[in-house]
């Protein structure tokens, strides 16, 4: 296959380079780099004080070769269709990547959920979901939650969801407990990036007692994944929020951070500790950095500032083709993120088989199985990297694009 111009992402790019070495066509990268379906949405919703707001929503749904469109929905203002685009694709290639049986999709809605009140949130949900239409369902598209999206938002999306078509569990995941709701799906991204880099310790027999981690972003991901990473023995040295870094290179008072995050929402001075501007976190001295928070955190002016020698991709599409560039050639591995990040979705997959079969797992149950499947995962792209001498990145991409192939090949066309 020759080069592609339109490869400009690093998600294009690295799908371009699979097909490439996987030998497969022009038209099968075609296929795979754009959406089966593209639905742009106006949602016009009264605001509290009686003024009509409208707000543009997307949902791209872009493979389901290997099952329904399964992604999740995010609120932020720099929500676009180019960004929802590249996020759904990678969903296509996640859910290959952990051989689930789901597809990819990924939404949004360009608003700013800290300036809506709850009711306005509550009213802009559900509008998307009745102009949504016939386009979700637990056997069509089952969404998720992403930056600026929660529990509460899912079950908003439930209730509606079920006032239309009759209620169904599995119409969603990352609900309420008592909706459906499965334990672990809260934590479930941010542990398995710590299986993820637990994972890779082994197979290449590192120690990581010790060892030092900076952790940008402390919402769901970021946050989940310092405490999982602490369990495990790491020293976690900085966090960071959109305001600041917190850092003490002999390792944070995490538990007094958490605290501080939960009652003041963002972080203050702690005694011992250093308090930098945000983007401090991604230039700090340490073994490991997770970039937790949004895409193209890392690019062409600030990678040179990074120390780590591993960064794992807890965020999605956190490198941009330039900063992937600079780290592969400094030698500083990246753990990518259809791998690293992809616990939520192995638990929204339990979820939904667990609403499809009326049954309700243990969270001991929903950990274990998580380990397996996450550690399965990553063994096999460690291995593959290996026995190839391809980055983590190429040899994820090369086992998910393989199935997802075989998939369109086997249904025929
Ligand atoms: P979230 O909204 O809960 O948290 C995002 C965090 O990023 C917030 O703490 C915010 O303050 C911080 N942030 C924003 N800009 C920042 C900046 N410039 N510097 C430092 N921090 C900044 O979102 P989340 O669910 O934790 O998602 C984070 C990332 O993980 C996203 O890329 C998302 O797509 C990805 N992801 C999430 C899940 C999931 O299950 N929630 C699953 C897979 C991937």
């Amino acid at each position: 296959m020759g080069p592609n111009p339109t490869a400009t992402s690093a998600f294009e790019g690295a799908l371009q380079a699979a097909c490439a070495r996987l030998g497969y066509s022009g038209a099968v990268y075609r296929l795979l780099a754009s959406a089966t379906r593209e639905i742009r949405i106006e949602i016009p919703i009264l605001l509290d004080n009686d003024e009509l707001a409208v707000f543009t929503g997307y949902r791209v749904q872009h493979q389901n070769a290997l099952g329904p469109y399964k992604g999740g929905l995010r609120y932020h203002p720099s929500v676009d269709i180019g960004e929802v685009r590249e996020l759904a694709s990678l969903m296509t290639l996640k859910t290959s990547l952990m051989n689930l049986p789901l597809g990819g999709g990924k939404g949004g809605i360009e608003c700013n959920p800290r300036e809506l009140s709850l009711h306005e949130l509550e009213r802009l949900t559900r509008k998307f979901v009745q102009l949504m239409g016939h386009n979700i369902g637990p056997e069509t598209d089952i969404m998720a939650p992403d930056v600026g999206t929660n529990a509460q938002v899912m079950g908003w999306i439930y209730g509606e969801y079920g006032a239309i078509n009759g209620p169904h569990f599995g119409v969603v995941t990352g609900k309420p407990l008592t909706l459906g709701g499965s334990p672990g799906r809260d934590k479930a991204t941010g542990y398995g990036v710590a299986l993820t880099l637990a994972a890779y310790a082994d197979f290449h027999g590192i120690n990581l007692q010790g060892a030092r981690i900076a952790v940008q972003g402390f919402g769901n991901v970021g946050h989940h994944a310092a405490l999982c990473l602490r369990d495990l023995g790491l020293k976690i040295v900085a966090v960071s929020d959109s305001h600041s870094t917190i850092y003490c290179p002999d390792g944070i008072d995490l538990d007094a951070v958490v605290t501080q995050k939960r009652n003041h929402s963002r972080f203050a001075f702690l005694p011992g500790h250093e308090l930098l501007e945000a983007d401090a976190v991604l230039g700090l001295p340490c073994d490991y950095l997770v970039p937790a928070a949004l895409g193209g955190a890392l690019h062409k002016d600030n990678v040179s500032k990074v120390q780590a020698s591993v960064v794992v991709e807890a965020a999605n599409a956190p490198c941009t083709l330039e900063a992937e560039a600079d780290l592969n050639a400094r030698g500083i591995i990246i753990i990518p993120d259809i791998l690293a990040n992809a616990g939520g979705v192995v638990v929204s997959y339990f979820e939904w088989v667990q609403n499809l079969q009326s049954m309700r797992w243990s969270g001991a149950k929903v950990d274990n199985e998580l380990e397996t499947i996450q550690r399965h995962a990553a063994m096999k792209v460690f291995e593959e990297a290996r026995s190839r001498a391809i980055t983590l990145r190429d040899a994820s991409y090369d086992i998910a694009v393989r199935r997802v192939k075989e998939a369109i090949d086997a249904a025929g066309f």
